[in-house]
């Protein structure tokens, strides 16, 4: 009997995965630390996607169905690898629940962790209950509720947006760009001026990066078409006079001290790396990458290779990716499983 290709985490990467073996035939077991499947997008609440305007429950919801449905798929919720040993074609697996089976291959598709906020506190983050994160938001447009002020439930009229929370900050060592982060916070800052257009949304940034197409649709749009307004800035503190929020900084065109006032401050978090990869790095016998992400190896030959063949991984899990890009990703795993890419490449070559 054929034997399952193993796939570690149920969001846009692992779904996309276990959805391309299926087509073929090819029987895939799915394993879900979570209740339930979707990955960030469902777990977290994302309202409308960048860059199609969906729904996430619509979109990424979607692949659940598709997944669930198909019967070449077991998927296991509330569930993690607890130990994987054996060879490319012949892995032995135990589940956390106790189960035991054999795999062809694993695909790790494990994902990220959203940045902590916490971890910059200068920022006002868990001191002040009017700032709040982009998943925050995103929660918040999602249910249905509207974007409001978390202290007393009041309409905004003033929000700041700080990009880069959690990303391209060396003294907290977090060097790298989370890549989709300007454009989600532009699309957001259109979201909350289309729900309240008296509000006025301002995003302080250090670079813009709606890298790509997005410059049209998002930056640009952003300002000529929902008057969103952004400052080029160093920010220094968010602080409280008692009844607003104080952003403090320096705009950096100018060379100005700025103070002004916000009844709501949002900021635009970052991914870090899964929470869990020293785990799965030690389960899987795999090496992570300097950041801490999921190493991939030979990304012009054996594309999803990691150090230890036989195992493959997408989306995420190999640093900040867009839910497009891990998808593709998620795609491009399960070919290289079926086209028995497991060789190492031989790099002296
Ligand atoms: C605020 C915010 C908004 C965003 N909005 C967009 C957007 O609009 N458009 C866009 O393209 N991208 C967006 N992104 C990026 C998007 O979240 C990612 O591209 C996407 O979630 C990556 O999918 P993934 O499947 O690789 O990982 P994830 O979505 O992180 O899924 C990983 C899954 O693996 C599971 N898992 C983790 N560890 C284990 C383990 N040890 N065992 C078993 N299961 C495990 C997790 O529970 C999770 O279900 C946004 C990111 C942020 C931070
Ligand atoms: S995408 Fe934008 S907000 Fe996100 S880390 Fe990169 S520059 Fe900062």
């Amino acid at each position: 009997m054929t034997k399952p290709i193993l796939i570690v985490g149920g969001g846009p990467a692992g779904l996309a995965a276990a959805h391309s073996l299926g087509t073929v035939g090819r029987p895939s077991i799915l394993i879900e630390k979570e209740d339930a499947l979707g990955g960030a997008p469902i777990l977290s609440g994302y309202a409308k996607l960048v860059p199609t305007g969906e729904w996430a429950k619509d979109a990424i919801g979607g692949m659940v169905d598709r997944v669930t449905g198909d019967s070449n798929v077991k998927v296991r919720t509330g569930t993690t690898v607890t130990s994987f040993d054996g060879t490319p074609g012949n892995f032995n697996v135990e589940l956390s629940n106790g189960e035991k089976i054999d795999a062809e291959a694993a695909i790790l598709c494990s994902g990220f962790t959203h940045f902590d906020s916490v971890n910059k506190p200068e920022w006002g983050f868990g001191t002040y209950e009017d700032v709040v994160t982009t998943t925050q938001v995103e929660q918040m447009i999602s249910s249905g509720n509207g974007v409001r002020c978390p202290s007393d439930g009041r309409e905004p009229k003033r929000v700041a947006m700080l990009l880069c929370v959690g990303s391209r900050d060396r003294q907290i060592g977090r060097e790298w760009c989370s890549k989709i982060c300007c454009t989600v916070s532009s699309n957001l800052a259109m979201e909350i001026r289309e729900e309240l257009p008296d509000c006025h949304v301002y995003i302080y940034y250090m670079d813009i990066r709606t890298y790509g197409l997005y410059e049209t649709k998002y930056y640009w749009r952003s300002q000529e078409e929902f008057k969103v307004k952004y400052i080029k800035a160093r920010i220094a503190e968010v602080t409280s006079d008692g009844e607003k929020l104080i952003v403090k900084g320096e705009d950096t065109l100018v060379k100005r001290p700025i103070t002004i006032p916000f009844d709501m401050v949002v900021h635009a978090i970052g991914m870090d790396p899964n929470v869990d990869n020293p785990e799965i790095a030690s389960t899987f016998g795999i090496d992570l990458e300097t950041h801490g992400f999921v190493g991939s190896e030979n990304k012009y030959g054996a594309m999803a290779a990691t150090s230890r063949p036989g195992v493959f991984v997408a989306g995420a899990a190999t640093g900040p990716e867009t839910i497009d890009d891990s998808i593709a990703q998620g795609h491009a795993a399960a070919m290289a499983v079926l086209s028995g890419m497991q060789e190492p490449v031989d790099k002296s070559a």
